[in-house]
C-alpha cells in the first residue's frame, strides 16, 4: 500500500519536484492536453476500473485527454505527448481516449 506522505522518503528527497517538473515539461509540448485523472482514492480507482496497484493511488500517474482527438492511438498530438514523456524518463501508455503517464514501469 502506497501512502502519498511516505513517497518522498521511499523514492528519495526531491522526488515530487522532479516528477512535477517532468510532467510540466511534457505538458508544455502539447498545451491543449487536459489532465483528466491524477490522484485517485481506492474507491474512485475501483469505480473507473483502475489496476488495484495503479500508480494513480499515490499520485504517481496522470492521464491527459486531448480535446477532439478521437482515437488517441492515432492522434499525432497524443503520440507527441507520449514521446515527450519518454524523453523525461516517464512511462507513457497511449489508450484510445487518453494518454496515461506514470513514473515507473508497472512492477
Ligand atoms: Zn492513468
Amino acid at each position: 500500500m502506497y501512502l502519498a506522505a511516505n513517497v518522498e522518503s521511499y523514492f528519495g528527497r526531491g522526488f515530487w519536484s522532479r516528477w512535477l517538473a517532468a510532467v510540466y515539461s511534457t505538458w508544455q509540448g502539447v498545451p491543449e492536453a487536459r489532465p483528466t485523472s491524477w490522484f485517485r482514492d481506492p474507491v474512485t480507482n475501483r469505480s473507473v476500473g483502475g489496476h488495484p496497484r495503479s500508480q494513480h493511488l499515490w499520485a504517481g500517474a496522470i492521464d491527459f485527454a486531448i480535446p477532439y482527438a478521437g482515437d488517441h492511438r492515432r492522434d499525432p498530438r497524443a503520440l507527441e505527448l507520449a514521446q515527450r514523456a519518454r524523453r523525461e524518463g516517464l512511462v507513457p501508455v497511449v489508450e484510445s481516449d487518453h494518454v496515461h503517464i506514470q513514473t515507473f514501469p508497472a512492477s
